[in-house]
């Protein structure tokens, strides 16, 4: 898939390396070699290696968060420039986002920590460009470790740190606005790593600056049309109260009703007011239980949740029409307005509203 190659499913969660991932390898290696021979390429293919395997821990701690919380993960997938977990979604409430975003830089730090516990902190003034042995390639995984901490927590959205910066700004502020700032100082800072590694012949970092912008600016994108499906009102949403049906009214009256509208779930008025709902799959059991004669008001469902007008609709308010699966009344003072019915044309534009789904992390280059 996408030219990567599975190597491992550690917690039922497939970790895949993209097909380009060996030229890095055979990079740092060619590269070591010519500067100081066979023994430095090894030295440093396995540093490359061992930092990756670290970049797969780290994503395996987003991953267990998330699954923590919920979220099914596709796959972790190894890129030359990092690692990134696909999930079914973000998790949507701020504090669960903020535990996944910290949960991949809080295991660099553990392994960092436990490094240093066991090493002491190596003397940088003596560390050598290439690890010729196990202690100087443990130094190296050390300073690795802490460098993909700092890294990914600075506030470049997708980056960990900008998903902090956004469910931070999340809790005072509205999903899409919050997103919307840390979008705009994720690409400030793709910006500024883009000029940077120009300026110093790194390679690495102006192709993080792109993904980064990509990125950002599709989760954007993406915060905004959510808060847009939200934001509206169920009075602009609903459909009109009528036609309806009455409580005196035989069963064998709603066919023609649904013929004639092409609509499957009607209220039912009584003197204008809403007494009950008669969805479809109600009606067909009715119908076998009572008879077509027997009067709507006898089968139709009393309990049902009704949605002021004018209020935002909510998240409550979509996740109650999945799940119920028939009309919700709308009401203004008190009388009902109008209904809103489960429709699968939005419950289509759901998964495109919901595209950020990736934890991107960039590994320090
Ligand atoms: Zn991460």
């Amino acid at each position: 898939m996408n030219g990567s190659v599975r190597i491992a499913r550690p917690f039922g969660i497939e970790v895949r390396v993209h097909a380009t991932f060996p030229l890095l390898l055979l990079w740092v290696a060619v590269h070591a070699a010519r500067a100081a021979g066979a023994q430095a390429a090894l030295g440093s293919a396995a540093f490359v290696l061992g930092l990756f395997a670290c970049v797969v821990l780290h994503e395996l701690g987003h991953s267990r968060v998330a699954m923590a919380f919920g979220v099914p993960v596709r796959r972790i997938t190894l890129y030359p420039i990092g690692g990134m977990a696909a999930m079914a979604r973000i998790p949507r409430r701020p504090r669960e986002e903020l535990l996944m975003a910290l949960a991949g830089p809080a295991v660099n730090a553990v392994i960092a920590a436990a490094l240093w516990a066991a090493r002491g902190w190596p003397d940088l003034a003596r560390l050598e460009p290439f690890p010729a042995s196990a202690g100087a390639l443990l130094d190296m995984l050390l300073l690795g470790n802490v460098l993909l901490v700092a890294f990914n927590l600075l506030p470049a959205f997708p980056m960990d740190g900008g998903r902090v910066l956004r469910s931070l700004l999340a809790q005072v502020q509205p999903y899409g606005t919050a997103t919307a700032y840390a979008a705009a100082v994720g690409q400030l800072m793709a910006v500024a790593f883009g000029v940077l590694g120009l300026r110093h012949g790194n390679p690495f970092l102006p192709v993080m600056a792109v993904v980064l912008v990509l990125v950002a600016r599709r989760e954007a994108a993406a915060a905004r049309q959510r808060e847009w499906i939200e934001r509206r009102r169920p009075a602009e949403r609903m459909r009109p109260l009528r036609p309806a049906l009455a409580p005196e009214e035989p069963l064998s009256r709603c066919p023609a009703l649904w013929q004639a509208t092409g609509r499957a779930d009607f209220p039912v008025l009584f003197e204008d007011r809403v007494v009950g709902l008669m969805p479809r799959e109600r009606w067909q059991r009715a119908l076998r239980r009572l008879g077509p004669e027997a009067p709507v008001g006898e089968a139709m469902e009393r309990r049902f949740y009704a949605v002021p007008a004018d209020e935002e609709c909510t998240e409550q308010v979509a996740a109650l029409l999945a799940a119920h699966q028939i009309p919700i009344p709308v009401v203004r003072d008190g009388q009902a307005v109008g209904v809103l019915i489960p429709d699968e044309r939005e419950d289509a534009a759901r998964p495109v509203a919901a595209t950020g789904r990736w934890t991107l992390d960039l590994g320090p280059a």
